[in-house]
């Protein structure tokens, strides 16, 4: 039997269709996570995720297709600048190709290309062109690059890329070298460029408040994001935030719920 009789009705209720507020978001991900009430909000976002996608799912790819020390310098990213061992890498057109077909081949719709917060722009949209002309037809060609302006995302549009990936991220600009302002104006050019807009609530460590994560899912609610989730941050050995660990797979259960009931009713996510 649920002991909480609040939690029970917001379940209910968004079973019904109607999406929860952030207040009931926060109430949400403050239960514990290995609660009865937590496993039943868990149970409900399956019921409602798979009634309203037809017990369906969406496989996409990503290749890291530029590797180096970056400029983002993340505390949590393999790749920030002042903890990071890589070697400047980019990775060849045909190797591309070769990835995207074996992604196609197992059913993959889209493949994101990932590169450094700084990039070299001409290159990626080259690279996109010609993917665009060797790849499955299928395959949508999907950036997941720093901020840029509208002209260069009228480029890459131009070039074949149908979406990106980006993310005004959890503690941005204390925990990266980026600010929220520059994140949200890449947001609202990707979406005014008609691109798709890839989002999620990340990265996901066991020390986020519920506050702080419904303020940072939110703008995936409020904007027309056309995929919404929750990923979990990898302790990286030699980061800043190593000595937080990570976070449970029922905790992630449990964010992955919120994000579900908060976007119930939404055209995309
Ligand atoms: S901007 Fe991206 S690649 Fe660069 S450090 Fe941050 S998360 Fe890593």
């Amino acid at each position: 039997m649920i002991q909480d009789t609040k939690i029970d009705h917001i379940l209910k209720d968004a079973a019904d269709g109607r999406p929860i507020t952030k207040a009931e978001a926060v109430q949400l991900l403050a239960l514990p996570e290995n609660s009865q009430d937590a496993a039943l909000l868990r149970a409900t976002a399956t019921m409602v995720s798979r009634r309203r996608f037809a017990n369906s799912g969406l496989l996409l790819g990503q290749i890291g297709v530029d590797m180096a020390p970056c400029d983002g310098d993340c505390a949590f990213c393999f790749f920030g600048k002042s903890h990071t061992s890589v070697e400047p890498t980019l990775l060849g057109a045909d190797e591309i190709v070769s990835r995207c077909e074996r992604f196609a081949d197992g059913g993959a719709e889209g493949v994101f290309l990932m590169t450094m917060h700084r990039f070299g722009f001409e290159w990626f949209r080259d690279l996109c062109a010609e993917l665009h002309r060797r790849i499955p037809a299928h395959l949508e060609i999907l950036a997941n690059v720093g901020d840029i302006s509208p002209a260069q995302l009228g480029e890459l549009k131009d070039a074949g890329v149908s979406g990106a990936y980006h993310v005004c991220r959890i503690r941005e600009g204390i925990d990266s070298c980026m600010t929220p302002a520059d994140r949200w104006a890449t947001i609202e050019r990707i979406l005014e460029a008609g691109l798709s807009w890839y989002n999620m609530c990340e990265p996901l460590g066991p020390e986020h408040t519920p506050e702080e994560l419904v303020e940072q899912m939110w703008l995936g609610v409020d904007l027309p994001c056309t995929q919404h989730g929750v990923m979990q941050r990898f302790p990286v050995p030699g980061s800043p935030l190593y000595h937080h660990g990570q976070v449970s797979l029922s905790r992630l259960g449990q964010v992955a719920a919120v994000v579900a009931l908060a976007t119930v009713g939404k055209a995309g996510s």
